[in-house]
């Protein structure tokens, strides 16, 4: 089994999710007491919050260069960063480590092609849904249509991740706007919602709606255990 490096704390609310799908997933496929080989390095979160909202975007990649050399540097075989947000500056960790980097937008992409979905809303922070770093590789990778919610309705997203759900607030009444914005976006012919914001999982469920949620914390975790067990 490969180590897998995983930089938490983004926020560390689902760094705690990373690490149970993770350790579930493994034992799913070995059985018995086995569980993952993982090197986790969380941050902290508060000053990469307002490097984000201040468009300090090189401030950030600092500190996930930074980040990303500590697995590394612990024996990890490869590495993720457990949130679609970051992933704007993962171009710069990547070339500073020797591992791979197994990318959150490539791992739901791959999901997605399996669906052969076509056309898919978009859920996450105003930086994942309105920069180009997740929307465009999947559109250009994987040549599949990514919709995002109107301006409102994505400030309203944004703002329950970041107020809410980064704390470990999880509110039903945040829940119901949720799926109003579903529904609107699912009013435009789309194949499923992606989650584009690891702490999402924790207020929307498959449970909640008939339409196809793609949780990228799922789908990263399962990708991650599916690269440490390949032979
Ligand atoms: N975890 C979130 C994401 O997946 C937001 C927190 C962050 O800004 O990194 O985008």
């Amino acid at each position: 089994m490969k180590t897998i490096g995983l930089i938490g704390g983004m926020s560390w609310e689902s760094s705690l999710l990373y690490y149970r799908l993770i350790n579930q997933g493994v034992k799913q496929r070995l059985g018995g007491l086995h569980s993952a080989q993982l090197l986790m390095y969380s941050v902290d979160f508060a000053p990469i919050e307002k490097l984000q909202h201040s468009g300090d975007w090189d401030g950030a990649a600092k500190i996930l260069i930074d980040a990303a050399r500590r697995p590394e540097a612990g024996g990890a075989d490869f590495f993720l960063i457990g949130t679609n947000t970051m992933h704007q500056v993962a171009g710069a960790a990547a070339d500073a480590v020797g591992i791979p980097l197994l990318h959150i937008a490539n791992a739901t992409g791959e999901v997605l092609r399996h669906d052969q979905a076509r056309r898919i809303g978009l859920l996450g922070t105003a930086f994942t849904m309105e920069l180009g770093f997740f929307r465009d590789r999947i559109q250009q990778q994987y040549g599949i249509e990514v919709i995002v919610p109107e301006l409102h309705d994505r400030q309203m997203v944004h703002d329950i991740i970041y107020q809410e759900l980064c704390q470990g607030q999880v509110d039903a009444e945040s829940r119901e706007v949720y799926l109003a914005i579903v529904d609107r976006l699912r009013a435009q012919q789309i194949d499923g919602v992606i989650l584009g914001c690891t702490e999402i999982g924790m207020l929307l469920e498959s449970r909640h709606t008939d339409i196809r949620l793609y949780d990228t914390t799922e789908i990263h975790a399962q990708q991650a255990v599916d690269y440490a067990l390949r032979e």
